[in-house]
Order: structure tokens, then C-alpha cells, then sequence
């Protein structure tokens, strides 16, 4: 199939129309850009939707929110939840019930189904580990796959073209989802919710769900709810897909090494699924044909084990270790190639993407810039006298400075942007949909943010600046290759140099 190049911003723009989502979740994102005056507003459209007020104060006084005193109406809901709170809890009910369903080519009462097993999984994983979270943990899972529908409804017929090749629950969806349309669910969905200002605790799990070992520069690593949304979705692969040993073993392996969970914690969490999803739909009088049923499972491999053992009857012993032997190298030479496609994007010290893939996502950034006619920006930084930053503390000290500041970097930009290594103490910044005069902005956040922060060596403080030169496609400015943009900002980095030093040139 050939690549589509989606315009990303676009789509996450349209989507507040998203069609999936009731009328009254939409009113309510629109209402968000207003804040206090919308809080009126808010009340009286929810109190116009009865059905809509009276499903709301349901949950609201059920032991979902665990509230002491009854709350007896919209008014006091918000009092007691914050606007906020209502309304994603809002948004989160449109995707449970959605509407339009027959503007989908994806089967939604499955979609709602399927979210709401993740919405229980995540809550009780959170559970587990930090109750608090466990309400936030519900939404992120009934909104993770949110991005699916938003490609279904954009691209019906080649989103169609790839569920016929594999099923939702396939780990190699997205890799299909990023060769049609570049952009995968996981990151449609992280931007949807950023824009319908969910926070990031939120969306960077969501952007995350389908990564099994994510960047470890990004500073939000220890964010409990990034590895709960990964084994959330693993935990729904054991009650869908069609092999149960196989991802069973995926999740223990997962419960292990990403949450540190013995089996047998993993093993209870899965038998409590039927109970705790039943529980939690009466609250949400939610209707399901299906109920995530553990013990059947065990049974259901106990006879794929089973099968195994009459063919390894039938067969020659030796040939059948072989073919096992066989599939296990295929299976690491699968593992390994994917890794080896990863560390071929990745710069191996600081973790960020490196010059190849600067120059790959650049050209389509570029095309899609020629023929959108939209804008992107280009900013390309250098470490001030960096050779005497190794000359004074060392190469090493050295190495561990460029990490620091590609991981100051990299918590500083928004999802779309890419940050990479240009190369030695330089690094390149991609700006999507991104004015000039907005990138310089960003450039400026960064010096400043390089320049203020005490970068701590063998207990010296060290004062690191850089120098920053920005370009961008814009009217007026005809670069005919990539080439162009880039010698462009490298001269406004070159003058920042000979202003001084520690500025942004644009
Ligand atoms: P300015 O850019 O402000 O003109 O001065 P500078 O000293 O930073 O510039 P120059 O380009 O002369 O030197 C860059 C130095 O960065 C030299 C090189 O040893 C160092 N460098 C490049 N890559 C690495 C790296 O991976 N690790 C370490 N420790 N140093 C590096
Ligand atoms: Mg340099
Ligand atoms: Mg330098």
C-alpha cells in the first residue's frame, strides 16, 4: 500500500467533530475553551439531556467516586468533581455509547466492549498500585484506542484493507497504521486528548500503550500508569486473541518486567476481571455481550497444550524439537530485528532519534509542506564551547552533559515535534504546522531552559548555553529541498554564534 501522508494537525483538528462522540460531549469540548462562563452553560445543556444527567449522577454517587454524602444534582456534581472531571467523564460516556455508529466501517458496540474491558483493567492495576490513580486509570483505558476510530472515520477503505490482515488486538497494527498513513492510533489518540485537554499523565501512557520498552530519556519513566496501560492492553490480547498461550505469556512476561508483579498477582487481577467489569457496568449501565472470563481461558490453553502434545505424539520426537527449536530462533530473529530497526533510528547516547532519521522525517515533513501548502519550522542548536566543557571535566563528564540536555530537549516539545541528534553537541528540532515566529518562541524556551538549569557534575555545578538558528517553510521563502532549510537555519545558527553566543537567530 502506498504511504498516505496524513496532515496529523488536521485531523486531530476535525476530530472535535468526531462523530463517534454524543452532542453533549461535544458541546462540553467546545465549552472547555471558555472556562468559567461555559460552567453554567455546561449545567444547563447536561440538565436538558435527562437521560445523559441521570447516567451521570448514577456514577457519580456510586462507589466508582466513593463520595459520602449524596450528590443530588448536576450542580452539586460539579462542585463536588470540578468541571473537569465531568467532563471527561463525559467524553468517556460518549465512547461507551457512541453514536453514528453507521458512519464507522469498525464494528463500535466491539469498540465500546473492548474499551471498557481496558477502562476495568487499567482501574484495577491501578488499584493495585496507586488507588488514587484508579479513576484516571479508567479513562485513559476507555479512551486509549480512541485514535482508531478517529482512522476508521478519515480512512474507511484502507483502514478497512489492513483489520482484514489483522485483528484489533494484533501487535503489528500500528506498525501497518504508521506504513499507510505514517501517523499510528496511539499517537492520533495522545493528541486528540491533549487537545480536549486531558493532561499528560494521560495522554503520554496513551501515546505509549503499544511500546514495550518506551525512550527511557523522557523524565516521566517512573509514571506508574505508563507500564498499566501497556499490560492493560495485553491483558485484553489474553480474553480476545485468537492464541491465549501465547499472549498469556506476554502478559506475565509484561506483569514482570514492566510492573514487577509476581504471577500470582497477575493470575488474581485476571480472575477478578469478570466480576469487577459486571460491577462496574451496572454503575454504567453498560450492556455487554461478553464477560472476560479467566478460568475459561486457563481451560481453553490447557487444550492448546493439550493439541501440542498429540501432534508431538504423532511426530517424530526429533522433528518436532527441531520445528519448536526452529520457530524459537524465528521468534528471536523476529525480536532482534525489530530492535535492530529501532537502535537504526535511535542515537545510542542520548536516546533521541539520530541524523538519519532527522533526514527521512524531514523529507516527508517537507513534501507533505509542498503540497499542503502548510508551515513547518526547523531549529538547529549547538552547545556553546563545548570542546571546553571536555577539556575542563573530561570526555565522559562530556557525554553525560549531552545526555542531560537531549533529555531536557525532549521533555520541552509537544508529541508531533521530533528531536533529534544532528550530530557531535548538535541537535535538530522538526516543528510540524509551526510558524517561524512561533519556533523561535520555542528556541527561546530552550535556550532559556539550557541556560538556567544546573547541570551537576562530580559535585561541581556546570553552566551549559546554547546557540540556536531557526528557518521555516512559510510564504515568500521557496527552499526547493530539504537541504535548503537546513543551510538556512544553519546560518542563523552561525550568526547566533557571532552574536555571542547563547541567543536564537531567526
Ligand atoms: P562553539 O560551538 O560555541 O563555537 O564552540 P564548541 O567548542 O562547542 O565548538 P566546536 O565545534 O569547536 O567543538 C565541538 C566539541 O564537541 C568538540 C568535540 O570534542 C565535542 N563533542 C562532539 N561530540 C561529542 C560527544 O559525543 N561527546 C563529547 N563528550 N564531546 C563531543
Ligand atoms: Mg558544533
Ligand atoms: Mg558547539
Amino acid at each position: 500500500m502506498a504511504v498516505k501522508t496524513v496532515n496529523l494537525e488536521k485531523i486531530v483538528a476535525d476530530s472535535d467533530n468526531l462523530p463517534l462522540l454524543s452532542d453533549t460531549a461535544l458541546k462540553t469540548i467546545e465549552l472547555s475553551r471558555f472556562e468559567k462562563a461555559a460552567l453554567d452553560s455546561f449545567r444547563e445543556i447536561i440538565e436538558e439531556r435527562k437521560e445523559t444527567a441521570q447516567r451521570l449522577l448514577k456514577i457519580v454517587n456510586s462507589p466508582f467516586y466513593g463520595f459520602t454524602r449524596e450528590i443530588a444534582n448536576i450542580k452539586q456534581a460539579l462542585i463536588s468533581l470540578g468541571f473537569k472531571s465531568l467532563k471527561k467523564l463525559t467524553i468517556t460516556l460518549s465512547v461507551l455509547f457512541p453514536n453514528n455508529k453507521e458512519r464507522f466501517i469498525i464494528d463500535l458496540d466491539r469498540f465500546a466492549e473492548d474499551s471498557f474491558i481496558l477502562g476495568t483493567a487499567c482501574r484495577l492495576l491501578a488499584n493495585h498500585y496507586q488507588p488514587n490513580l484508579s479513576e484516571s486509570a479508567f479513562f485513559m483505558g476507555v479512551l486509549m484506542n480512541i485514535g482508531q476510530a478517529v482512522l476508521a472515520l478519515h480512512y474507511p477503505e484502507d483502514y478497512k484493507a489492513i483489520l482484514s490482515k489483522v485483528d484489533y488486538c494484533d501487535k503489528r497494527l500500528c506498525r501497518m497504521e504508521r506504513e499507510a498513513f505514517l501517523w499510528d492510533h496511539t499517537r492520533i489518540g495522545s493528541m486528540l486528548l491533549r487537545r480536549w485537554d486531558f493532561s499528560d499523565k494521560i495522554v503520554i501512557p496513551i501515546f505509549f500503550h503499544h511500546t514495550s520498552d518506551p525512550p527511557d530519556t523522557f523524565s516521566w519513566r517512573d509514571e506508574i500508569l505508563i507500564p498499566i496501560v501497556y499490560t492493560a492492553h495485553l491483558m485484553l490480547n489474553v480474553f480476545r486473541a485468537d492464541s491465549k498461550k501465547e499472549s498469556l505469556d506476554a502478559l506475565m512476561e509484561a506483569a514482570k518486567t514492566r510492573l514487577d508483579m509476581s504471577e500470582d498477582s497477575m493470575r488474581d487481577i485476571m480472575e477478578r476481571m469478570g466480576e469487577e467489569t459486571e460491577k462496574l457496568a451496572k454503575i454504567f449501565d453498560f450492556k455487554m455481550s461478553f464477560k472476560p472470563n479467566y478460568t475459561r481461558i486457563l481451560q481453553e490453553v490447557n487444550i492448546q497444550l493439550g493439541q501440542l502434545n498429540l501432534t508431538y505424539e504423532q511426530m517424530n520426537r526429533e522433528l518436532m524439537k527441531a520445528k519448536l527449536e526452529a520457530e524459537k530462533l524465528a521468534h528471536q530473529l523476529r525480536l532482534m530485528n525489530e530492535e535492530l530497526q529501532k537502535r537504526a533510528e535511535m542515537d545510542g547516547l542520548t536516546g533521541i532519534y539520530n541524523h538519519r532519521y532527522f533526514q527521512e522525517h524531514l523529507a516527508i515533513e517537507f513534501s507533505r509542506v509542498l503540497r499542503h501548502e502548510s508551515q513547518l519550522s526547523l531549529v538547529l542548536l549547538d552547545v556553546d564551547y563545548f570542546k571546553k566543557v571536555n577539556d575542563e571535566y573530561g570526555h565522559l563528564t562530556g557525554d553525560l552533559a549531552l545526555k542531560e540536555i537531549a533529555r531536557l530537549l525532549q521533555t520541552n516539545i509537544r508529541i508531533s515535534d521530533i528531536l533529534a541528534r544532528y550530530g557531535g553537541e548538535e541537535f535538530a528540532v522538526i516543528l510540524p504546522e509551526t510558524s517561524a515566529e512561533n519556533a523561535y518562541i520555542v528556541a527561546e524556551k530552550f535556550r532559556m531552559i539550557i541556560e538556567n538549569h544546573s547541570f551537576w557534575m562530580e559535585d561541581k555545578n556546570l553552566k551549559i548555553t546554547i546557540s540556536a538558528g531557526v528557518a521555516a517553510m512559510e510564504k515568500g521563502k521557496d527552499y526547493e529541498t530539504t537541504s535548503d532549510l537546513i543551510n538556512a537555519a544553519d546560518i542563523n545558527l552561525y550568526r547566533a554564534k557571532q552574536e555571542g553566543r547563547n541567543k536564537v537567530m531567526k
